[in-house]
């Protein structure tokens, strides 16, 4: 069936975690190919070389791609991820040696040319995958130029395409002309195929001209089917529903490992426990809060609408009366900055603020916090959850996405519960459940930490996702 009998894979993604990452889509491209790789799986990875990916690598080829009328050079690097899984780097340095990652004038043309580079690369290094895995909107052209154009030749005629939705809000939709750079015949620029509203969306290509579409988990599949989630593409999706599904990421738990994890202060496990406790201490400090055993409330996230961050600023003077101490850890929408930079010069005793991305401080947060704010609008996964539970911090999330699919309410279901959650999308219901929470905390401390005990015991490791993926690569190449 497959050469060597092994699965091939190429794995597409802007981001991949170690070398370059905003998000969660970095997490799952840099643990779920090392985990398809467990399986048996012959999996390679396909990202930019933005300037500031350090890592060790190989000149292993160079050639031109043209982009619209443009012809391009690239050149293609390679290291290895986890000593097994070969990294291929696309550069091209008017596109990529640059010192942030995305939001440039020309975002579309800087991916167009990935897309491209990523289909002329592989017959030059002699790869042919049985799938072509492409994750959110910077590779859904790849699924297009497969369908429509690589597909007339003859190494590509039996490749197939996944697409995976990480996050269906960022749809890489822009002016028509961006079409112009595919070199396409128009009819693929209409309702049906790549326009989105007059505009050229990357997104759509991958909806539309894959083979098979997932997101990150089942509730997510099931919500942007309906216009409330679907930002727009719900039609298409539902439409398309035979060929959608959900597969939960998993959580690299070598990497997340609190035993193992040398950002943080101690290192601990269910058994240690009480050098939670130590980090939670020396958090307070580098955090500039006053060391002292009140409950300690944590967020590392995008600063975004989506995370319900203004939630939390409404109801910021409510939450503080409990007295609690707050520790936030985020970079975006300078709304949301503003805003926290505004409520710490209230409470500056209680609010340790760091504006900025950094993957350190992130683990120490998970590490010493006592609870794990996630009041997302709609959350397709969300790995803040499953990184605190694995690091003993218990959850407070909206239930929605993959929150609803991780958490279960405490107070709902003693026996299940790992967390607490709210439905409705409101500050009040949030501080509800964060008053639960705290409630919990100071008056059953028994109880809490046999709560915390228990969430570190879950696995939500790649194990099941990964098979779940494999299942999804069979049943497309039969
Ligand atoms: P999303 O992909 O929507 O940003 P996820 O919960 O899926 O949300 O993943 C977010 C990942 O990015 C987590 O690993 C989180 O710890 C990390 N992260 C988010 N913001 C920051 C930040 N400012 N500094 C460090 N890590 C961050």
């Amino acid at each position: 069936m497959f050469e060597n009998n092994k699965m091939k894979i190429l794995f597409v993604s802007a981001e991949v975690s170690p070398y370059a990452k905003t998000g969660g889509l970095a997490d799952v491209a840099g643990s779920l190919p090392p985990a398809l790789a467990g399986l048996g799986a012959d999996v390679r990875v396909v990202m930019p070389r933005y300037r500031q990916i350090d890592a060790k690598m190989e000149y292993l080829t160079d050639f031109p791609v043209r982009v619209g009328t443009k012809i391009e050079t690239c050149i293609i690097r390679e290291t290895k991820m986890n000593d097994n899984v070969p990294v291929y780097f696309v550069d091209n340095y008017n596109y990529f040696d640059r010192d942030g990652i995305y939001c440039y004038f020309d975002d579309a043309r800087r991916y167009a040319f990935f897309c491209f580079a990523v289909l002329e690369m592989l017959p030059k290094l002699g790869f042919k995958p049985d799938i072509i895995h492409c994750n959110d909107w910077h590779t859904g052209p790849v699924c297009m130029l497969l369908k429509e154009n690589y597909k007339n030749i003859d190494f590509y005629k039996d490749v197939a395409s996944i697409f995976t939705i990480h996050n269906l809000k960022y749809q890489g939709n822009f002016p028509k002309e961006v079409f112009n750079l595919f070199n396409l015949s128009g009819h693929l620029f209409t309702p049906e195929t790549s326009e989105f509203y007059g505009m050229f969306s990357f997104m759509k290509c991958g909806l539309v001209f894959s083979d098979k579409i997932n997101t990150v988990s089942r509730v997510y599949a099931e919500e942007i089917q309906t216009p409330n989630y679907g930002e727009g593409m719900d039609g298409i999706l539902k439409n398309r529903s035979q060929d959608l599904s959900g597969i939960l990421n998993g959580l690299g738990y070598e990497l997340f490992d609190p035993e193992k994890d040398p950002h943080i202060y101690f290192n601990y496990s269910k058994d240690t426990i009480h050098k939670k406790y130590e980090n939670k201490k020396s958090l307070q400090k580098e955090m500039g809060l006053p060391q002292s055993d009140v409950p300690l409330l944590g967020v590392v996230s995008r600063l975004s609408g989506q995370k319900g961050l203004d939630l939390i600023m409404d109801k910021f003077k409510d939450m503080m009366e409990q007295d609690i101490q707050f520790v936030l850890l985020g970079t975006g929408d300078p709304y949301y900055e503003n805003g926290f930079n505004e409520l710490k010069k209230v409470y500056p005793d209680k609010l340790g603020l760091h504006i900025g991305f950094n993957a350190g401080l992130a683990q120490k947060i998970y590490a010493g916090c006592d609870m794990f704010l996630m009041p997302s609008r709609f959350e397709p996964c969300g790995l803040g959850q499953m990184i605190s539970l694995r690091y003993g911090t218990v959850p407070v999330v909206r239930a929605t996405g993959g929150l609803a699919e991780t958490i279960t309410d405490y107070n709902m279901n003693p026996v299940k519960g790992n967390g607490f959650s709210f439905a409705e999308f409101s500050a009040d219901m949030l501080l509800d459940a964060v008053n639960r929470a705290v409630i919990m905390y100071r008056s059953k401390p028994a109880e809490w930490k046999k709560l915390v005990g228990k969430s570190m015991l879950q696995d939500f490791s790649w194990k099941k996702s990964a098979q779940s993926y494999m299942e999804l690569y069979n049943l497309i190449t039969g």
